[in-house]
Parts: C-alpha cells; sequence; structure tokens
C-alpha cells in the first residue's frame, strides 16, 4: 500500500466513522430546549421551559464535539446509557451581556434562553456550564431529557410560510446555514426584505473570507410579515407591532438592536433548517447587535449597513470580539481585569511569551507593538468634543466623515502598519487589552477588511460547519 492510498482509505474510514457516530446517536431532526436564565451580576439559575422538535438538523453531522474553546457558555449533551460525550457547543446570551451592566448590580432579572442540538435517539443529560471569574468552564446545571416523552411538542409552525432561497449549495449538513428574518417589514414590504436580503449577502461576499468561501454557504430568508412598519426606537417613544419585537437602545444604548422575545423568534426560525439566524431590520436608524451563537441584527437602509451586517455576523458567527475602545457602550466591565479573554481576536497579554496568535506574528515584532497611541487618543477625544458641540445633523455627519478619513490615513500611515503584533486599545478598553492590528472591521467603523487574526479565527469556523 503506497502512502497515497494509505492517506485516501485512512479519510475514508474516519468519516464513516463520524457518520456512524451521529447515526448511532442522532436522528436527523433538531431538538430545542427553551429555559429560563436569571439571576443578578454574581448569581445565575437556570430552569426549563419547554422541549421542542425541529426541522432537519442543518449543522454538521461530523464536528459534533466543540473544540474550539469559544463563549461565555458551553452546553453538553450525554449519553446516559453509555455516559458518553456526544455533543457540545460554546455560545453567548443576552444575560451573559447583562450581567455586566449597571442593572445587574442591583435587580434581578429573567431571559428566556434555547439551545439546539440534533435530536437524540435515546436517554441524554444535559448539562450547561458558565466561566468564572478566571474564564474556566464550571458546571451550573445538568437535567435529564427522555426524547421519547409525549409532552415534547412536534408542532411544524409557520409550515405555509414563504422561504426563498438566497443562496443554494446543497446539503445543510456541510454548508454554513444562515437564515435571514425580517422584522418591521409588512405584507406589503416583502418585495424590499427580499431585495434588502440579497443586497446584504452581496456585501457579505464581497467581504474576504466569505468572498473565497461562498460554496460552503446556504442562504434562506423566510418572509414573516410584521403588523406595522419598524421596530422599537424607545429615545422617541417610536413603538411598533413588528413580528420578532427587536428594539433599539437595548441596554440604553442607542444603536443597540436585540430582542427578549427568544420564544417567537425560534418558533418562527423553526420552520427552515438553520446554523444562524441574522434578523434584517426595516429602518433607516443607524443600529445592530450580534451575539455569539444567538443571532445578528442589522438595518437594511442606512449607508452603513454594509459595515455592520458583516461586523456583527464576525460577533455571532466566529466569536470575534470588538477591537474598538473609543465609543460609548452600555458595559461596565466587560472583561474581567487580569483575566485573558476567550475570543480569539482581544488579549490582555498575561504572557508576553505566548501571545495566542503568535503563529500569525513575525519572530522579531515587539510585543506590546509600538504605535502613535497617544496622538490618535488625543485626537479622538478632540473630534468628539467639537462634534458633539455642533448643532446640525448635516455639519456632524461632515465632522465625522472627515475624521474616519484621518482615522484611516492615520493608521495606515503608522510604520507598524501591516504587521500583526499586540497594539493596545480593544475590547472597550484604551489600557490592558490589544489587539492584533492596526485597524480591523472588528476596529474601525469603515469599510476595511477583517485582520489576520479574524480572518484565520472566521475560515475555522467555516470548515467547522462545512466538513
Ligand atoms: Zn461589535
Amino acid at each position: 500500500m503506497n502512502l497515497r492510498t494509505g492517506i485516501i482509505i485512512g479519510f475514508v474510514a474516519f468519516n464513516l466513522q463520524a457518520q456512524s457516530a451521529f447515526e448511532d446517536f442522532f436522528t436527523d431532526q433538531t431538538m430545542r430546549v427553551d429555559y429560563i436564565h436569571s439571576g443578578t451580576a454574581k448569581t445565575e439559575a437556570f430552569s426549563v421551559d419547554e422541549i421542542y422538535i425541529e426541522s432537519v438538523w442543518a449543522g454538521s453531522h461530523k464536528n459534533l464535539i466543540d473544540t474550539l474553546n469559544l463563549g461565555k457558555y458551553l452546553f453538553e449533551i450525554y449519553d446516559v446509557k453509555t455516559n458518553q460525550l456526544i455533543y457540545s457547543r460554546g455560545f453567548c446570551s443576552i444575560f451573559g451581556e447583562w450581567q455586566t451592566t449597571d442593572e445587574a448590580k442591583n435587580r434581578r432579572r429573567a431571559f428566556s434562553e434555547s439551545i439546539r442540538f440534533p435530536n437524540p435517539k435515546n436517554k441524554v443529560k444535559i448539562t450547561l456550564s458558565s466561566r468564572d471569574d478566571n474564564n474556566i468552564f464550571m458546571e451550573r446545571w445538568a437535567i435529564p431529557v427522555d426524547p421519547s416523552k409525549a409532552n415534547i411538542r412536534r408542532t411544524n409552525f409557520y409550515e405555509n410560510i414563504n422561504i426563498s432561497k438566497i443562496l443554494d449549495n446543497g446539503d445543510p449538513a456541510t454548508k454554513v446555514d444562515i437564515l435571514i428574518l425580517p422584522d418591521g417589514y409588512t405584507k406589503k414590504e416583502m418585495k424590499n426584505f427580499l431585495k434588502d436580503a440579497r443586497e446584504m449577502c452581496d456585501v457579505l461576499f464581497a467581504t474576504s473570507p466569505f468572498k473565497e468561501r461562498k460554496s460552503d454557504f446556504n442562504i434562506l430568508a423566510m418572509e414573516l410579515p410584521s403588523n406595522a412598519s419598524g421596530i422599537d426606537n424607545p429615545r422617541k417613544e417610536v413603538y411598533v407591532d413588528n413580528a420578532l419585537s427587536c428594539s433599539f437602545n437595548s441596554f440604553e444604548s442607542d444603536r443597540y438592536i436585540l430582542t427578549w422575545d427568544n420564544k417567537t423568534v425560534c418558533k418562527a426560525a423553526s420552520a427552515a433548517p438553520y446554523d444562524q439566524l441574522y434578523i434584517l431590520i426595516n429602518s433607516k436608524k443607524y443600529g445592530g447587535g450580534g451575539i455569539f451563537n444567538l443571532y445578528s441584527t442589522c438595518i437594511a437602509d442606512n449607508e452603513w449597513s454594509g459595515y455592520i451586517f458583516v461586523h456583527e455576523f464576525g460577533h455571532a458567527f466566529a466569536g470575534l470580539g470588538d477591537e474598538y475602545y473609543t465609543s460609548d457602550v452600555a458595559y461596565d466591565e466587560f472583561y474581567n481585569a487580569g483575566v485573558e479573554p476567550w475570543e480569539p481576536n482581544v488579549t490582555a497579554l498575561m504572557d508576553k511569551k505566548n501571545v495566542k496568535w503568535k503563529a500569525l506574528m513575525d519572530d522579531e515584532t515587539l510585543v506590546p507593538t509600538p504605535w502613535d497611541k497617544v496622538v490618535f487618543d488625543s485626537t479622538n477625544r478632540a473630534h468628539r468634543k467639537t462634534t458633539n458641540q455642533l448643532k446640525e445633523k448635516a455639519a456632524k455627519d461632515s465632522a465625522k466623515a472627515a475624521h474616519d478619513q484621518w482615522r484611516w490615513d492615520f493608521l495606515r500611515a503608522q510604520e507598524a502598519w501591516g504587521t500583526v503584533g499586540v497594539f493596545e486599545g480593544s475590547g472597550y478598553s484604551s489600557e490592558g487589552l490589544y489587539r492584533p492590528y492596526l485597524d480591523c472591521r472588528m476596529f474601525s467603523r469603515s469599510l476595511t477588511g477583517f485582520d489576520p487574526v479574524c480572518l484565520r479565527a472566521i475560515e475555522q469556523m467555516i470548515d467547522f460547519y462545512s466538513e
């Protein structure tokens, strides 16, 4: 047997093994467990809500165990008979973000959340872990689930709703399947929704690494109408009867769009196979959001829509962190001081010799890597002070555009431009957190590309889904 045949036989055997593992433990459907996640800034509790069996499982049949170690939470599925770990996934949640806001210090809140996994054939135990103060996963909750129980709901919701194929590359098991849901589009506006969804996907696939990996994606768009046009804008006292209850001003951040109505989102989405949910918002007002393995949101009708669409998908799909630190955010100590963040593109630089993206760095690059941060910061501060004093929108916009151009040129004129290094200022913090590159889609509000570390993280995630 020559080496080449050996590799091919080995590869086939490995695939068959993965296939049989899937078929031994799972049917081709999806199980969804809804639960309530409640607590305070420092405590958390979990309670089962409802369990569903949904449409076909869209995820990988091979990569059942999560090897990427991303997310604030991790759920694991164990086969009860053999006590074997048969599925796991990392994820983030609105509760997890809420815990870092001021409100969480003063009161309890409860959020509806869901986990989805291939429908088990036999009894399983589900465990849920969250990271402790040192970012180590600790088990917080364990429940048995018997899939043969009659009270598991099996209704096909939204059976007659129209679902359009925006991009069809075949078998969902070996593709990244994105389901786009509209919010704030009335029945009459569904044509606009499909047009907007196509435009946003064109922007995504014009951006690396999605451009090169387009054949690894499927995209569906569900024509779910809202009774009224637009979404809530609480700062202007605008309240709308929209299908998914998305709203601006989440956690008091004007541009942050989320929905608390997880049950309705999941119920609508259950009509189609998906790995990632994207909620497209019928609005001209700037805004969006993206939470790892939950969903992304983006407004469809703003000059910045293309930038936002891709940036938020970086959060929701690849677990990327924000690299910016000069804008207002709702979080109070989003990252624990002195603890290495789990995000692939943010580091607290606890071990200078072993930077987590070391493989992409040259040996001679200084750690941390020098750049003119003092000038950058003081110019940013001066710009904010002067634009805040401007009254007219047109004047504000033109000052912002001029400043954006200055930032773009300034970063590209740095000696370290084009170098993967360790640059101070990242993750909403001017000090103590570092980013891998001077500019990136996760750093600037601009159409710049993803930096090499983010590119690698996204590519790894595409591989994970498409194998
Ligand atoms: Zn972001």
